[in-house]
């Protein structure tokens, strides 16, 4: 009976589970490895104190967090619009813009949520392939070819790209924003500060792009729910109609605020992941019967042999990875999440003990 009063395009999804797996090291989500810092601690136990309370609703425009973030991007605080995570923005443009039958566009594989939030809406996912054989390739000229064919409402690029860990230069994506101006392009950027590359400038020339950042992942942030778009002011006008009222609590718009201000901090924990991930990268490519796909984010991924079997050893060993072993295109992949050289070098120890000796007397 209920399942008959749901709408025909809601029927066939299922909940979105992460498993909650007791765990020595996780490596599986693409978090940061690194705790919030003491002194954003302590200030944070002195508002718990001191308020206004939790008993007060937060400020419904995040007006102190977009002045920071605005300052920082140089763009006017009305061009940014926070959400409760990423995944929030990318819900709302797509109920802004993507009505019954209508047709969103991304490369794929990718993130699984511009597919999920378009069948919500309605919409019609339109995937363009990658090339597996030649490092999940982006081909530009048939990406703004398919977008103008299909008319596409909204198109997301997701830069460097998850899971595959690829790049689009900021010239393709100059070229989609201005040859595809009948959509728009958003650019998720929630791995852009492991490659350095940002396409926010781009914002104030084209009205019709969109990048999206997040605290989740660089920021430290991924459990207190934050993230934001920067965009002309139009689209911020449009996103904010429907933005649920006080949708992100006080407590994350303080922590976001203080966790942005330490830039320095935050840099420096970009680098040492960056140099980690070289080196793991180096250590990984000893490893016979592995392939890596080169990676411009805070994760690899990796080919092997028994992608499924691995994974499930490596977890019995308390160490927890993203296992595509059920994935149609990427069956043979797992990623991995850098972590700190000591969690890094666990990993690697187990890993290359389980191929060595376990997978080899298969
Ligand atoms: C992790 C991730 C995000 C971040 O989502 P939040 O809701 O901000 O935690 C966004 N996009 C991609 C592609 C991601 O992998």
């Amino acid at each position: 009976m209920i399942k008959d009063l749901v709408r025909p395009e809601l029927q066939k999804l299922v909940p979105y589970v992460s498993h909650q797996i007791p765990y020595r090291i996780k490596l599986d989500a693409n978090e940061s490895p690194f705790e919030l810092p003491a002194s954003i601690s302590k200030r944070l136990e002195d508002y718990l104190k001191n308020g206004p309370g939790l008993n007060i609703y937060p400020d419904n425009e995040s007006t102190e967090l977009r002045k920071t973030l605005a300052k920082y991007w140089n763009v006017d605080s009305d061009e940014i619009v926070v959400g409760t995570g990423s995944n929030q923005l990318i819900q709302l443009i797509i109920t802004v813009f993507v009505g019954n039958g209508e047709k969103v566009v991304y490369p794929w594989p990718t993130f699984s949520m511009y597919k999920i939030n378009t069948l919500i809406a309605g919409g019609v996912p339109v995937e363009v392939p990658l090339d597996k054989d030649r490092d999940f390739l982006f081909a530009v000229d048939e990406f703004i070819d398919t977008v103008n064919r299909e008319r596409a409402k909204v198109v997301f690029l997701c830069n460097p790209n998850n899971p595959t860990g690829g790049m689009i230069s900021l010239e393709d994506i100059e070229r989609i924003v201005k040859e595809c101006s009948n959509s728009i392009i958003v650019v998720d950027e929630a791995y852009a500060e492991f490659c350095t590359q940002s396409a926010v400038s781009f914002v104030k020339k084209y009205e019709n792009l969109v990048v999206l950042r997040t605290f989740s992942k660089a920021y430290l942030l991924a459990g207190a729910r934050c993230g934001y778009s920067i965009s002309g002011p139009e689209i911020a006008n449009e996103i904010n109609k429907i933005r649920p009222t006080y949708n992100v609590s006080s407590l994350t718009q303080l922590i976001a605020k203080m966790v942005f201000e330490e830039q320095k901090e935050m840099q420096d924990k970009i680098l040492y992941l960056i140099e980690q991930r070289g080196n793991l990268e180096d250590s990984l490519r000893k490893i016979k019967d592995v392939y890596i796909y080169p990676s411009f984010a805070n994760y690899i991924l990796i080919k092997v042999p028994e992608a499924g079997i691995i994974s499930k050893e490596l977890e019995k060993r308390g160490i927890l990875i993203r296992d595509f072993s059920n994935d149609p295109i990427l069956h043979d992949c797992i990623r991995i999440s850098v972590g700190t050289k000591e969690q890094n070098d666990i990993f690697l120890k187990e890993f290359s003990d389980i191929i060595n000796s376990f997978l080899r007397t298969l």
